[in-house]
């Protein structure tokens, strides 16, 4: 059992039964659970349309296709997310994406501080509207895999986030190649820039392709410390 944040005695023994009772699952088992079983009409799925999105939103999709997913448009994404975003909502028939956007005042305040104070342009670009767009929901489903690094190497599939929000991380075992061998077997589509050697795809200013040998987020903020960006600890709100 892991927490990341100070939490409840209750959510604390209501995380213990989840984990208990749905850790050993498979991934659309545990989906299915978690959507129709724990928390019907309560939990969302945050997505980037990224490079390896398409494989949870079609597990997604094949579970409940209403679920809400919550894209974050950070006005400084490229345009072939945006494109891909639009054809897999058809592809997938994904029936209530929802899209969060940061204040116009938060990107006159955050135009190019993605160089000089990258935290303080995620806060204002990504964790604000995050926050606001995932207000009501008691878990979020999200994409994360070990093999991507960092902190991510010792996720659970289940945890608690903050404001005791649980955090589903159905993928948090699958391999690159089990990545690979969904996307073949489900024929599913390709961000365009993967092609380009992108296999982790934030916004534009802060994500470079990889050379082979390199993990597969170490495209994202290249050449500094900063790993993560916040949204899925909502850490660092008072940056
Ligand atoms: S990833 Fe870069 S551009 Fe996007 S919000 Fe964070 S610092 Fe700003």
């Amino acid at each position: 059992m892991t927490t990341t944040h100070p939490a409840t005695v209750s959510a604390v023994a209501r995380l213990d039964g989840l984990l208990r009772n749905y850790g050993h699952l498979g991934t659309l088992d545990l989906l299915h659970a978690m959507i129709m079983r724990e928390f019907p009409g309560r939990v969302a799925v945050t997505s980037s349309f990224g490079a390896e999105s398409a494989v949870l939103l079609d597990l997604v999709a094949e579970v409940h296709p209403a679920t809400p997913v919550i894209f974050l448009d950070t006005d400084a994404l490229f345009d072939e997310t945006v494109a891909y975003r639009d054809s897999l909502i058809r592809r997938l028939g994904l029936m209530d994406v929802r899209i969060a956007r940061p204040h116009p005042r938060d990107i006159r305040e955050s135009d190019e501080l993605w160089h000089r104070a990258p935290d303080r342009c995620c806060h204002l670009r990504k964790v604000l509207p995050m926050q606001r767009a995932t207000e009501g929901f008691a878990a979020l489903i999200d994409g994360r895999k070990a093999f991507h690094g960092g902190d991510r190497a010792s996720l659970p599939t289940i945890s608690l986030g903050a404001g005791e929000v649980f955090k589903i991380s159905p993928l948090i075992r699958w391999t690159e190649f089990d990545i690979e061998r969904a996307f073949d077997d489900r024929n599913l589509p390709r961000h365009p820039l993967v092609a380009n050697g992108y296999r982790s795809i934030g916004c534009w200013p802060c994500t470079r392709p990889t050379e082979p040998g390199e993990s597969p987020r170490a495209g994202r903020w290249a050449g500094s410390a900063k790993t993560e960006c916040g949204i899925h600890t909502f850490a660092g709100s008072g940056i």
